[in-house]
């Protein structure tokens, strides 16, 4: 059994955003990201080629004290930008289900377009599946 299956689904989202964050080259990883497990894995400041997490760097030994220190944008603002688009895509898939399940119930693309603040067109052209019968059904309704 994986020890990730005890995390909460929060942390392993925000393991996955970080991982994207790193691969895509948008931020450094800490030196010691796998080797200390209170490392932040991000890294804020650079020392010549070496980067450190806020945590590491406090832990810094006297090693490499004459290099001057490069401060990164923190890393953790991507993070809080990962985090709202995560929650941005997890309210539209609870807006399309709730607007399916709404025609499904029978109210009619007006109804839905007026709760959404668009015109009836606009509902219909955002969420109506491509299908035969959803198309004819718009006809009706
Ligand atoms: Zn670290």
């Amino acid at each position: 059994m994986s020890t990730q299956a005890t995390r909460p689904p929060d942390t392993l989202r925000a393991d996955v955003n970080v991982n994207k964050i790193l691969t895509t080259g948008l931020a450094f990883a800490c030196h010691y990201a796998a080797a200390r497990p209170d490392c932040q894995v991000l890294a804020s400041v650079r020392y010549g080629r070496t980067a450190l997490c806020t945590s590491c760097d406090q832990r810094r030994s006297t090693t490499g004290k004459g290099t001057p220190p490069i401060r990164l944008p923190h890393p953790h603002a991507l993070l809080q930008v990962a985090a709202a688009h995560d929650a941005c895509q997890q309210a539209a898939a609870v807006l399309r289900d709730a607007v399916t399940s709404a025609r499904q119930a029978g109210h009619p693309w007006s109804t839905v377009a007026a709760i959404l603040g668009v015109t009836r067109q606009a509902a219909q052209q955002r969420f109506a599946q491509n299908s035969t019968s959803e198309r004819f059904h718009d006809h009706l309704t």
